[in-house]
C-alpha cells in the first residue's frame, strides 16, 4: 500500500541544502512539507564559485530568469577552463564547453580533423570550438541567441558567488512554501528495529520529525556517517591534493570569461573572476608542501587586494560506500568529494536530487530503490574520479616530487580502458551521465598528449578536398564572427550588471 512521504528535512544550509530545498520546493510542493535546518554559529564552506553547463539548465528547469540570478550573485559567464603548465610548464591548454566543429555529412568533425593533421593541415583543434575562440578573445553572447551563426554550439556555465547563491535559493525556496529553521542539530534519534532516522534534536531541545531526511552537513556529514555510521571510500591514493587555501581578492583587468587552472609545484592555483571580485585558491597536497608554504605561494601569485584573511580548508577526497542509507539520502559535500578541477561538485548535487525524484520512495525507503540511485550516482562520481586522474597522470613533468609521483602513477583501470581505447580508434566509452561528453575528453586527452593512432576509416570515404575546403573556411569565419561579438565586461555591463559592492580590502 501507498505510504507517502508527508515530511521532508533537510540538515544544512550551505549551496548543497538551499539547492536541494530549491528543487524539492519546486518539484514536490502539495506532495511533502519540507524543512531545512541550518546554523549560523557553524556557516557553510563559502567556496564553490565554479559550476558547469548543467547548472543553467537547472536554473532553467527551476523557471529562474538567468538575467537576474547572475546580478544578484554577482556572476559572470564561464566557457570553459583554461590549464596552465599541466603536461609541461610553459604548455596550456583549453577544455571549451559545448561543440567542436559541425558533423562533416556523416562523419564525426574530430575524425575528418585528424586526418586533415595526416595530410599537415596548420589548424588548431579549438579554433572549432566557439566558446574556445570567445574565451580567447575575451568575448561573450549568448549561444542561443546566435543561433545560425558560427557561435551556434558554444555552452556556457557561470562562476558565482557562493554566498549569494544560498542566498537566492533560500528566498526562492522560503516563496514555494520550505520552512527554514535556524539551530543547531546536536543529536539524531533513530528508531529501535530498523534504524530509520525518526528526528534531530537541536540545541536548544527542539526536536524536527521526518519521513526522509537529507544530510546536507558538508563534511560533517552528521546524519549518514555520525547517525547512520555509512563509511567513505577514499580516493586519495590517486588524487593526491587533500587541502586548499582559499582568498577573495579585488579584480584587475579585464573579467576573463573562463576559470583558470594553473599548475603549480604541489598542486594546481585557481583564479575565478566574479563581476565584482576575483575567487582564488591553491588546492596542494599536504604531504609535498605545509599550510604556511602554501598561503605564502598563494599570496605570491594573486593579483588584486585581498578581501578576507586566507582560509584553509582539509578534504578528504572519496565517496560515501552509500549514499543513500535507510531514509537518509546525503547530498553536497556529506556525500563525496573530488577535488575542484572541473567544478563538479555543486553539479553533482543537482545529479543526486535528479535522481532522488526520479526514485523517491514512500515512507518504506525500499532498498531497491536505494540500491539503484547508489549505483548510479556511485558510477558518475567513478567517472569524475577518472577525468579529474586524467589531468594529472598523463603529465610530463618530473620537476617536483609532487608531479614525479604522478607521472608515475598508473591511471585507474576504468580509465586506462578508455585512454586504450582512445588511442586506438579517437573514440570513447560513453558513461551514464553525458556530463562528460567527448569533447571534454578528447579536449584533455588533446591537451594532455593523449593522441589517437588513427581517424575512423569511413571518413576515407569524404574526399578530402570537402575536409580541407571547410577547414580553411570555418576556423577564420569564426574567428572573424567573434571579433564583432562585445567583449564579456560589455556584456555584463550592459545585460546583466551586478550591483556595486563596497568591498574594503584587509590587510594579511
Ligand atoms: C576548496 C574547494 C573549492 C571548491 N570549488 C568548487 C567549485 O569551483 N565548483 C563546485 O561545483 N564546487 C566546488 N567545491 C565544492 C562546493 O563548495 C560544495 O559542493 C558546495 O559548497 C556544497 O557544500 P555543502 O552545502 O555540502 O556544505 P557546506 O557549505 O559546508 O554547508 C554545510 C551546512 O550544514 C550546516 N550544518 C553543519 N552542521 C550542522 C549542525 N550540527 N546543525 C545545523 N546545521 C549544521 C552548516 O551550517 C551549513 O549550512 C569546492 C570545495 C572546496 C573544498
Amino acid at each position: 500500500m501507498n505510504d507517502p512521504i508527508r515530511k521532508i528535512v533537510v540538515v544544512g544550509g550551505g549551496t548543497a541544502g538551499w539547492m536541494v530545498a530549491a528543487m524539492l520546493g519546486h518539484q514536490a510542493q502539495g506532495q511533502a512539507a519540507v524543512e531545512l535546518i541550518e546554523s549560523d554559529e557553524i556557516g557553510t564552506i563559502g567556496v564553490g564559485e565554479s559550476t558547469i553547463p548543467p547548472f543553467v539548465y537547472l536554473l532553467r528547469k527551476l523557471e529562474i530568469d538567468e538575467q537576474d540570478f547572475i546580478k544578484a550573485t554577482h556572476a559572470s559567464f564561464k566557457l570553459g577552463i583554461q590549464f596552465r603548465d599541466w603536461r609541461r610548464k610553459g604548455e596550456t591548454y583549453f577544455h571549451p564547453f559545448g561543440s567542436i566543429g559541425g558533423q562533416l555529412d556523416i562523419h564525426d568533425f574530430y575524425d575528418c580533423w585528424l586526418k586533415a593533421k595526416t595530410k599537415g593541415h596548420p589548424s588548431r583543434l579549438l579554433d572549432f570550438a566557439p566558446a574556445a575562440v570567445m574565451a580567447e578573445q575575451g568575448r561573450f553572447m549568448l549561444p542561443f541567441k546566435a543561433e545560425g551563426t558560427p557561435i551556434g554550439g558554444a555552452g556556457y556555465a557561470l562562476h558565482v558567488d557562493a554566498k549569494h547563491v544560498a542566498a537566492y535559493l533560500r528566498r526562492f525556496a522560503e516563496a514555494k512554501g520550505v520552512v527554514r529553521t535556524e539551530g543547531m542539530v546536536t543529536e539524531v534519534v533513530t528508531r529501535p528495529g530498523d534504524g530509520f532516522i525518526e528526528k534531530v534534536r537541536l540545541k536548544d531541545g527542539r526536536e524536527v520529525e521526518g519521513d526522509l531526511f537529507i544530510d546536507c552537513s558538508g563534511f560533517r556529514a552528521l546524519l549518514i556517517e555520525k547517525a547512520l555510521g555509512v563509511g567513505y571510500v577514499d580516493w586519495s591514493d590517486v588524487l593526491l591534493c587533500d587541502r586548499a587555501v582559499a582568498i577573495q581578492t579585488t579584480n584587475v583587468g579585464d573579467t576573463h570569461p573562463y576559470t583558470v587552472a594553473h599548475a603549480e609545484d604541489c598542486g594546481w592555483r585557481w583564479r575565478i573572476p566574479l563581476q565584482h571580485r576575483a575567487g582564488n585558491g591553491y588546492v596542494y597536497s599536504s604531504r609535498h608542501i605545509s599550510d604556511d608554504e602554501a598561503v605564502a605561494t598563494l599570496m605570491s601569485r594573486i593579483t588584486g587586494e585581498p578581501l578576507i584573511k586566507p582560509n584553509i580548508i582539509p578534504f578528504r577526497t572519496g565517496v560515501r560506500e552509500k549514499i543513500w542509507h535507510k531514509n537518509c539520502v546525503s547530498i553536497g559535500l556529506a556525500s563525496g568529494f573530488i577535488e575542484p578541477l572541473e567544478s563538479t561538485a555543486i553539479h553533482l548535487v543537482y545529479r543526486a536530487m535528479d535522481y532522488l525524484l526520479r526514485y523517491f520512495p514512500d515512507r518504506t525507503c525500499a532498498p531497491a530503490l536505494a540500491d539503484e540511485f547508489n549505483r548510479r550516482i556511485r558510477t558518475e562520481y567513478e567517472e569524475i574520479r577518472d577525468f579529474i586522474v586524467l589531468h594529472y597522470c598523463m603529465t610530463e613533468r618530473d620537476d617536483t616530487p609532487f608531479w614525479a609521483e604522478y607521472k608515475a602513477m598508473a591511471p585507474t583501470p576504468s580509465l586506462q580502458a578508455k585512454i586504450d581505447l582512445f588511442r586506438e580508434a579517437a573514440t570513447l566509452r560513453e558513461g551514464v551521465d553525458e556530463l562528460f561528453r567527448e569533447v571534454s575528453w578528447r579536449s584533455v586527452m588533446e591537451g594532455m598528449g593523449v593522441h589517437p593512432k588513427r581517424y575512423h576509416p569511413l571518413v576515407d570515404r569524404l574526399p578530402y578536398s570537402v575536409i580541407e575546403n571547410t577547414l580553411d573556411q570555418a576556423g577564420p569565419r569564426m574567428a572573424q564572427f567573434v571579433s564583432t561579438l562585445p567583449t564579456h565586461d560589455e556584456f555584463l555591463a550592459k545585460v546583466c550588471p551586478a550591483p556595486k559592492l563596497d568591498l574594503t580590502p584587509v590587510t594579511v
